[in-house]
């Protein structure tokens, strides 16, 4: 790889310099400690349960939807190709995509929405990235001599950066988590290529559930059109759907690529010569190509105006909403009903933010179930 033009080798975090674990471990004897986080995410019951948390679709119309558990595989697959290409730390990478989505309540972003409106009420919030630490750090029992996970400090670092940078004071909880720095490439990594496999799988589901013809989205995005001309040339006679996958993986391509030339490019421009340099650059590294810039806005666009807020998906979005707030309200007015040990901790802590925890962890399944039984 010595003559890799996209690498940015000199910039990986090395596990060496890892802050380390809350408690202290002895050292594995061949798996380094990112590798036993990413190990560690595998096997929690919260990794599980994405199987059962929609992405976008509910299952149901399709058996061919990506639920949150495959669109997590994705995810972890693009990340891994990006800390691969850039030679970066793909270990630390591949732990951070596996967790990205581990905090996701059930229902998608209508659960989530609703959850932080019943917490509003109450003077408190939802999030879902603070939720996955939480998760991570205490809810997660499996281990005799500690809480949780007991992941590293880089690990629980990316995930409460995942999507944003916070300063000192502005959220209690995350000033141990160096604020005011960006977190390293590998961290910055995973919003990116979270996008770049959502907007892309999005529109394949939507396509399938024939939401939209390929014609539709060739008029608004203009690289889709350049590629989906070079298709019609190659295939014309290929059957509309296979042309729109064959579309679809030079999309990934060009999003994939675009990430990884993108931020070669800020990088360098930028000047940064190491991981501290990254930390305290004022803006994110991890960048589009300009052409992938513009090809990932105009997809978003076309989603939100085609797909997000469509019909199709309206009864799904109200059907969660009412699932949410009726049993927040169920559980706030019953806290005897809750199962230990949220029952306990419901006396002992804000009630509020005992049920949230309760209901963000379960699964659409589990929510639906327990919604029939207690409310309907
Ligand atoms: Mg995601």
């Amino acid at each position: 790889m010595g003559n890799n033009p996209l690498s940015l080798a000199w910039l990986r975090l090395p596990v060496e310099s890892s802050l380390g674990r809350r408690f202290p471990e002895p050292a594995h004897s061949y798996r380094n400690p990112f590798q036993r986080d990413r190990d560690r995410i595998l096997h929690s019951r919260a990794f599980r349960r994405l199987e059962n948390k929609t992405q976008v679709f509910a299952p149901g119309l399709s058996d061919h939807f990506r639920n949150r558990l495959t669109h997590t595989l994705e995810v972890t697959q693009i990340a891994r190709t990006l800390a691969g290409v850039l030679e970066l730390d793909q270990d630390l990478t591949e732990a951070l995509a596996l967790v990205h989505d581990i905090g996701h309540p059930p229902f998608a972003h209508a659960g989530e929405d609703e959850l932080n409106h019943q917490m509003k009420s109450y003077g408190g919030s939802f999030d879902h990235n603070m939720h996955s630490l939480r998760i991570v750090e205490s809810f997660e029992t499996r281990y005799a001599l500690f809480p949780g996970l007991n992941l590293t400090f880089e690990v629980r670092e990316g995930m409460v950066k995942h999507s944003r940078d916070f300063e000192a004071g502005e959220i209690k909880e995350l000033d141990a988590y160096l604020p005011g720095q960006r977190p390293p490439l590998e961290a910055q990594l995973i919003d990116q290529a979270d996008e770049a496999a959502y907007n892309t799988s999005d529109l394949d589901d939507a396509h399938s559930a024939g939401l939209f013809q390929i014609e539709e989205a060739v008029a608004e995005v203009d690289a889709l059109r350049e590629i989906f001309e070079a298709i019609e040339i190659s295939y014309p006679a290929a059957q509309p759907r296979i042309q729109f996958l064959e579309c679809l993986g030079r999309l990934i391509n060009l999003l994939v690529t675009g990430i990884a030339e993108g931020t070669n490019k800020a990088t360098r421009e930028a000047g940064v010569q190491t991981v501290a340099d990254i930390r305290r650059h004022p803006m994110r590294l991890v960048q589009y190509s300009e052409r992938a810039l513009i090809a990932n806005r105009q997809i978003k666009t076309f989603l939100s105006n085609r797909v997000y807020y469509s019909p199709a998906l309206l009864a799904e979005r109200e059907q969660a909403v009412k699932r949410i707030a009726d049993l927040f309200q169920f559980y706030m007015q019953y806290p005897g009903r809750l199962p230990e040990p949220h029952r306990t901790q419901a006396t002992e802590s804000s009630r509020h933010q005992v049920v949230c925890d309760y209901i963000a962890g379960m699964t659409d399944g589990f929510c639906a179930k327990l919604h029939l039984e207690l409310i309907d």
